[in-house]
């Protein structure tokens, strides 16, 4: 059926855990990578560059955003985050789904350059989790924390935009869900109409 690649993009308030949903998928589906992103953010305890993010400064940023070499990019929290290009397309051409785990701004863009994209928010079960969460991680100051609160229940209003909404209530039921979506978003006739037309059509 269709060889290409399934992007999905996965967004949710910071401390809702879709990182962890994410890279818990990937690690059990090596048809499925993980695109790495650039940041201007300063690495956290225990991050390393290449693997959790490319940690690179403003000018380089701003230099790859007016070459072309981003996907989408975005400020969160006054810091700059971007998805690079060529290795999600090269992915995606070799028939590997690539999750992107990236904030609304920037999957609002994917959206629009790439709509064949699959759109999952992740929500905590309650806004309460969600708060427990973010202030149980330890790694941002309070100022921090209120900031990406206030951020996610902006984020929020985006919500309709996305095709599916997955509660991560506990990781397995979560990771599993994603599973299913991309399974069956793999079904979905018109992303093999090609192979279709040309097997059983012609
Ligand atoms: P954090 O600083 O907690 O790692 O990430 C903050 C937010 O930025 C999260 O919502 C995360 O999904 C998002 N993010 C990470 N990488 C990218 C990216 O390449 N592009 C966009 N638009 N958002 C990203």
């Amino acid at each position: 059926m269709n060889s290409k690649g399934l992007l999905v993009v996965v967004s949710g308030p910071s401390g809702v855990g879709k990182g962890t949903v994410c890279a818990e998928y990937v690690k059990k589906h090596d048809d499925c990578a993980l695109s790495v992103s650039a940041t201007t953010r300063a690495a956290r305890e225990g991050e390393r560059d290449g693997v959790n993010y490319y940690f690179i400064g403003e000018d380089e940023f701003v230099k790859k955003i007016n070459e072309g070499g981003f996907l989408e990019n975005a400020v969160f929290c006054g810091n700059r985050y971007g998805t690079p290009k060529a290795p999600v397309l090269k992915m995606l051409e070799e028939g590997r789904d690539v999750i992107l785990e990236i904030e609304v701004q920037g999957a609002m863009q994917v959206r629009s350059s790439y709509p064949e994209g699959v759109f999952v928010f992740v929500l905590p079960p309650d806004m309460k989790t969600l708060e427990q969460r973010l202030r149980g991680r330890n790694t941002e100051s309070d100022e921090v924390i209120e900031k990406r609160l206030s951020r996610a229940k902006e984020e929020f209003n985006f919500i309709e935009k996305y095709n599916y909404v997955l509660v991560n209530d506990a990781v397995e039921n979560a990771v599993r869900k994603l599973g299913e979506i991309i399974k069956a978003e793999k079904c979905v006739m018109a992303r093999n109409y090609e192979y279709i037309k040309k097997e059983f059509l012609s």
